[in-house]
């Protein structure tokens, strides 16, 4: 566990992701570093039905020799906020990523280590002769590793109002566990059945905007969170961030988002998530 307090300026503060990655401006906005896939996602929903679950993009700004995207600080008036990044889909790498791992099927002895020392019973007996994993194998195992395949959703990390951020729900696989981590991320509100309701409606309202949104119905959402925030009081709301792997299909194709991903489908499960997120809330209001 970390504490963050002493290095909080305001109630800013970074969950996820890489810490060179962010600035606050002076305006109070949000700088993440540029990416042209980010940016291009974010330009797009400023003109999409999701509009009013994203932070507010506010275009470019070039900080020394970076560039950075403005964003709509979604801490901004919280006091001591409660947080919670969950990283939504059953899969969490991009089909591109496969397709390079598949041409170079070199084998890699520093994902067999971080495999082994997550899991040592993970390798095969050949890859444990061989020190060494594909790529492939890599990825398709580490999704198996957290609820991300089975619940299409995983908690990267819950930052409480004393400033305490924990990261490992590694152990969550079923809908029960992960409602018993919804308790713990709700305990320091004062009604915590109103902050379920509250998280509960705007989930609700989202899968709505889903299925009205082109935007998802067009594009492969990978790696994308949903950010929980609530302080000890006012409203709990959800947003969806981080859109750095998030790509258009391509030759106008659709995607359902509900169904699991098989090789070859662009498919993210995002909805799968979505929806036991949904259930597992549904789980602790009648807790
Ligand atoms: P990764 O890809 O490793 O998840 P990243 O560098 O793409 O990380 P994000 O996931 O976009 O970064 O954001 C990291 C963290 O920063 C989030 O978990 C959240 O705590 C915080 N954050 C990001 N955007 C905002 C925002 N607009 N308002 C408030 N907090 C934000
Ligand atoms: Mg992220
Ligand atoms: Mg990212």
């Amino acid at each position: 566990m970390m504490h963050w307090s002493l290095q909080r300026q305001s109630s800013w503060v970074q969950l996820a992701g890489h810490q060179g990655n962010f600035q606050l401006s002076e305006g109070g906005e949000v700088l993440k570093l540029y990416s042209e896939v980010e940016e291009r996602c974010l330009d797009s929903l400023m003109r999409d039905t999701l509009r009013p679950f994203v932070p507010q993009y506010h275009g470019l700004v070039t900080r020394g020799e970076h560039c950075y995207i403005r964003l709509e600080d979604l801490l901004r008036g919280l006091r001591r906020p409660v947080i919670m990044d969950c990283k939504m889909g059953v899969r969490t790498f991009q089909v591109e990523e496969l397709i390079t791992a598949q041409s170079k099927s070199s084998m890699r002895s520093d994902m067999y280590q971080k495999m082994v020392k997550i899991d040592p019973s993970a390798p095969s007996a050949e890859e444990h002769a061989q020190k060494a994993v594909t790529k492939l194998r890599y990825l398709q195992w580490r999704d198996t590793t957290s609820s991300s395949s089975t619940l299409g959703f995983r908690i990267e990390g819950i930052m409480m109002d004393d400033g305490s951020i924990q990261r490992d729900f590694r152990n969550i696989r079923t809908l029960a566990q992960a409602t018993e981590a919804l308790l713990f991320f709700t305990r320091s509100h004062l009604d915590i059945l109103v902050s379920f309701l509250s998280y509960h409606s705007r989930l609700l309202a989202l899968s709505e905007a889903l299925k009205n949104s082109l935007f998802f119905r067009t594009h492969e959402v990978i790696g994308s969170s949903l950010l929980f925030v609530h302080d000890h009081s006012s409203k709990a709301s959800v947003w969806m961030i981080d859109f750095g792997k998030t790509t258009p299909v391509p030759n106008m194709s659709q995607l359902l988002h509900d169904v699991p991903w098989a090789e070859g489908s662009r498919e993210d499960g995002y909805l799968i998530g979505l929806t036991s997120l949904i259930a597992s809330l549904g789980q602790a209001i009648s807790v």
